[in-house]
């Protein structure tokens, strides 16, 4: 009997065509939320789930699904899931860290260049005819001599560190504990505050967990420098987003870039949209061709792993597999 694997959104065509060749495989492509009842069916006969971010992995779901051996996603953050409900079932959870570091850390780069140099504001100009009236965008501002402040100075944070000391930026970070690294890496260790109050660009790269979500709040904004420049490029739930809108609005700080945002999507008539001193790209962090596959085919290897008892590539809770034995 092949195993049914079922995913509850689409998966890369080159994952796709592996998992059809050794198991029962099923995918709904539809967007959103799977339909309530092919979903509960699909979940009552699967071995392996290969979840996508638009549903949550919790108590509701794993109780729907008696037979679950293993829980895979293709991204690195896992916020979606309830990694201790998992752990409680001795199912073993894998997610894709690693492969994504790259893509993630250029499009960080990207918005911390554009929230300097506007680019996309210059590329509105010339389509729409007013080249001559670029003055209206005024100036950009330098990257060299300027300070990055990274929160969450992780893998991504670390290769986004790399690319702005290319730009001969200065880089402080702030993680809860003080890499060992961090002076071969040529970053500085300070404090939360220290950081927001110094920076002139402040980068969030830090996972979502409870101790985060909400930690870009008014206090945090009214720390730091009206000059600022922020970027949110980890998940929308780490910010307030009231109090963005308030810092961007009150000139509290002076621009935001994100690529993700809560909630998402963000409705075409968010008040967001409104301001003229942010930009947002559609959490398109990791969506390279490249990257993709990578992530889709690591994410295989973990299912394949975790269906067969054997230690996944990566996993977020390999005590699960020993709960179970
Ligand atoms: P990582 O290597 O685990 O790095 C995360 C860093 O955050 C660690 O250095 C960690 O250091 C720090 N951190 C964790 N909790 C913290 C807290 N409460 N306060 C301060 N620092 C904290 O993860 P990664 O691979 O770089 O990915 C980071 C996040 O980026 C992911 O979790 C994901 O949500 C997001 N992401 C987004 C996209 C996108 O498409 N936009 C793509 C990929 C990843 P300590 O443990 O010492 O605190």
């Amino acid at each position: 009997m092949k195993p049914v694997i079922i995913a509850s959104g689409k998966v890369r065509p080159v994952a796709v065509e592996k998992l059809q060749s050794i198991a029962d495989f099923r995918m709904y492509a539809g967007g959103g939320q799977p339909p309530e009842e092919m979903w509960a069916a699909w979940l009552q006969e699967a071995d392996a789930l290969y979840a996508t971010g638009n549903i949550r992995v919790d108590e509701a779901l794993l109780a729907k699904a008696p037979k679950l051996k293993v829980v895979v996603q293709s991204s690195v953050g896992y916020d979606n899931i309830d990694i201790d409900a998992c752990t409680r079932r001795g199912i073993p959870v894998g997610n894709t860290p690693g492969v994504l570091v790259d893509a993630t850390a250029d499009l960080a780069f990207g918005l911390i260049l554009c929230s300097a140099r506007l680019l996309h504001v210059g590329w509105e100009h010339v389509k729409n005819g007013a080249w001559g009236r670029r003055k209206s965008m005024g100036f950009g501002v330098d990257l060299a001599n300027k300070t990055l402040g990274i929160v969450g100075l992780g893998r991504i944070g670390a290769a986004v560190a790399a690319r702005a000391q290319a730009s001969r930026m200065k880089v402080v970070y702030h993680n809860r504990t003080q890499r060992p690294d961090d002076a071969a890496l040529g970053v500085t260790y300070v404090s939360f505050d220290e950081l927001l109050a110094t920076s002139d660009f402040v980068l969030a790269m830090l996972p979502l967990s409870k101790a985060t979500e909400g930690l870009f709040d008014r206090n945090a904004f009214a720390k730091m420098k009206p000059t600022a420049r922020f970027i949110n490029v980890a998940r929308g739930k780490i910010v307030d987003t009231a109090a963005l809108q308030e810092a961007l609005q009150e000139k509290w700080i002076a621009y935001a870039a994100l690529d993700v945002t809560d909630p998402e999507p963000l409705p075409g008539d968010h008040p967001l949209l409104t301001l003229d001193n942010i930009m947002i790209t559609p959490h398109i962090g990791s969506a390279t061709v490249e990257t993709r596959d990578a992530m889709a085919m690591l994410t295989v290897e973990n299912l394949l792993a975790g269906l067969a008892g054997q230690p996944m590539p990566a996993c977020v809770n390999p005590e699960a597999v020993q709960k179970k034995a």
